[in-house]
């Protein structure tokens, strides 16, 4: 690890004319993109977050026949062509009004309700 870091290192100092000039210009790249992540960590930890309603956006995956080995393919694990379901999965999507920080879920829990029965 520390190794490779190292080669990167002196590859750096090893770069001049317009090849120092591309590296320099990545480095600086880099450092903005890192002070750019932590500026919208920053703003996620600290904005107190007012969630606008909560959007079902479902998903379906499959519905299509994977092909398996093309014809011709010898063997004992030959795989025949296999239909591939369709099916629909639940997501959920919020939005904060104050900031615009995005978050999506698929997981859910079911709510109990419970219901008064008189009995006589
Ligand atoms: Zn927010």
């Amino acid at each position: 690890m520390a190794h490779n870091a190292d080669m990167e290192e002196d590859s750096r100092l090893l770069h001049t004319g317009k090849a120092g000039d591309i590296q320099r210009e990545i480095d600086q790249l880099a450092a903005q993109l890192s002070r750019k992540k932590g500026a919208l960590e920053d703003l996620f930890r600290t904005c107190e977050h007012q969630w606008g309603e909560i959007r079902s956006v479902p998903y379906e995956t499959g519905g299509y026949t994977a092909p398996g080995d093309p014809p011709g393919t010898m063997g004992v694990d030959w795989r025949p062509p296999v239909y591939v379901p369709r099916q629909s999965h639940s997501r959920w999507v919020r939005t904060c009004q104050v900031c615009g920080y995005t978050q999506v879920t698929q997981r859910s829990t079911t709510a109990v309700t419970e219901t008064k029965v008189p009995q006589f």
